[in-house]
Formats: structure tokens, C-alpha cells, sequence
């Protein structure tokens, strides 16, 4: 849950480097390189020592060489630049609820799923997807955070699982799905009081590292696109650090990786 939190944060980040840069920095909110601080007409602060993260081999700083076929390049966080008033900051800006969640019926919709509230009382989720007639049910006794974070569980199961009629949500498409989730309300400032169903149970307490690896990239690259289709459709323009992503969500997709990882 930690590194979910860092995720929402450090928005646009891969798993790896949301790991690297929380363990150089833990209270890092943004981070670029410094061309990326020049274009915002800041600068770094003479002597901050930077974060070290795993870049494209483009993005590769000469200096401490290739790692492992990737290569090392440097970030600094905004609190280590200067140039002028801070601009706002990521999850500060808190919604209400209902709004992200109104958001987030249109995500549903522009995939061509309709969202409608209804007695679930069989439905110990609170929310179901009907994915023949292309219908997403959410409680109708579940308050606005509960109700969004149900809905964007669902949404995740969409992007990223086949679920057949009883597959249904358990084992690690649970976990994804609620990982999802509680990472796109908590960027939005919106987590209920009572977050995530435990389903980390599903991994064990020591997990494999390519079983992590594989996880927490799938969760960071579509909880990132969550994110950037849901902020188009928040009621003001938020202005939010990090790489907003701006395709289109794909919804009934098979993630080849997640079949060739686990
Ligand atoms: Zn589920």
C-alpha cells in the first residue's frame, strides 16, 4: 500500500523507478531530469545531489554508465529546484467523491459500458460487470468514495482481465484490480476511510521478485491510464505533476505480458 501511495504520486513512473526514487527520496512528489526542469523555467538548486532511476537508453547519463542493458540517468524532485512560486502538487488537489466517480462512469462509457446504481445484495463486491449486455452495477447503498473505488476496481478487471461468468474476482486479478484502484482514488485524493479488501494475502508474505516485478508494472501502466482518461473528464482542469498519458483506455484487451509472466 505504501508503494500504491507512491505510485499515485510519482504518476507516469514504472514500477522500478517509483521504487527508486521512494527509496533515495521518500518524500520525492515530482521528479524530472534537467532539461524537463528547464522547460518548466525552474532550475536545480547548486549542489542538490540528484535520484538516481533506470532510463531509456536515450535519457542515459554518461557519467554512471549502463546497468544491466538499461542505462542510469538523474532526477531531481521539485522541492530541490528553484524559480519562483511551487506549482500545485498532485494529489493535493482532493475531489469530492461523487465527482470522481461521475468521472469515472464516463470512462465506462466512452468504452461503451453504462454505469447504473442498483440493489446488489448478492453481490458481496458491491459492484459486478455484466460484460454481454456492456453494463457495470454498482450498490446503490455503497457512499460516494466506496461507490468510486468499486467502480474503478471494475474498470480495471475490464482493461486488464477475461473474467468468464465464474472466474470471477479472486487470486491476483483480485489484487490487481484492487491495486488499480485504491492507486487512482489515492491520486485524486479520494480513498475511502476504509481503503482496499485484503487481497495481498494472495502472494504470500516473501514473494518471487518477477512476480513483484510483473505486478507492480502491470498495476503502475494501467492504473496510469486509468488516471489520465478520468482527468478529462473532472469537472475543473486539475493541474497535476507528472506525465499524463493521453490515449485512450482499451478495455477487453489481453495483456500478453500478464500471460507470459504468470
Ligand atoms: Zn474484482
Amino acid at each position: 500500500m505504501r508503494w500504491l501511495g507512491a505510485a499515485a504520486v510519482l504518476h507516469g513512473q514504472s514500477f522500478r523507478n517509483v521504487v527508486l526514487i521512494k527509496l533515495q527520496m521518500p518524500d520525492a512528489v515530482w521528479v524530472d531530469g534537467r532539461p524537463g526542469w528547464q522547460r518548466q523555467g525552474r532550475r536545480i538548486v547548486r549542489g542538490a545531489s540528484g535520484i538516481r532511476i533506470v532510463a531509456s537508453a536515450r535519457d542515459v547519463d554518461r557519467a554512471a554508465g549502463p546497468v544491466q542493458g538499461h542505462g542510469v540517468a538523474t532526477v531531481w524532485d521539485v522541492s530541490q529546484t528553484d524559480g519562483g512560486a511551487m506549482p500545485p502538487i498532485g494529489t493535493l488537489a482532493d475531489l469530492r467523491p461523487d465527482d470522481v466517480y461521475a468521472a469515472l462512469a464516463r470512462v465506462a462509457l466512452d468504452a461503451g459500458y453504462r454505469v447504473q446504481r442498483r440493489p446488489l445484495p448478492d453481490e458481496p463486491n458491491g459492484a459486478m460487470t455484466d460484460r454481454r449486455r456492456r453494463r457495470v452495477f454498482v450498490s446503490d447503498e455503497l457512499d460516494g468514495a466506496v461507490a468510486a473505488m468499486r467502480l474503478a476496481h471494475e474498470l480495471a478487471h475490464l482493461r486488464m482481465h477475461k473474467l468468464s461468468r465464474d472466474s470471477g474476482c479472486h487470486g491476483l486479478a483480485r489484487l490487481e484490480a484492487e491495486s488499480v484502484a485504491y492507486t487512482t482514488l489515492a491520486r485524486f485524493g479520494a480513498l475511502p476511510a476504509h481503503q482496499m479488501a485484503s487481497a495481498a494475502g494472495t502472494i504470500g508474505r516473501n514473494p518471487p521478485v518477477r512476480l513483484v516485478e510483473t505486478l507492480g508494472g502491470r498495476v503502475a501502466a494501467t492504473a496510469g491510464r486509468l488516471i489520465g482518461a478520468t482527468e478529462r473528464h473532472l469537472p475543473t482542469p486539475q493541474v497535476l505533476p507528472g506525465k499524463v498519458r493521453t490515449e485512450p483506455l482499451p478495455l477487453d484487451t489481453e495483456d500478453r505480458e500478464f500471460d507470459r509472466g504468470l
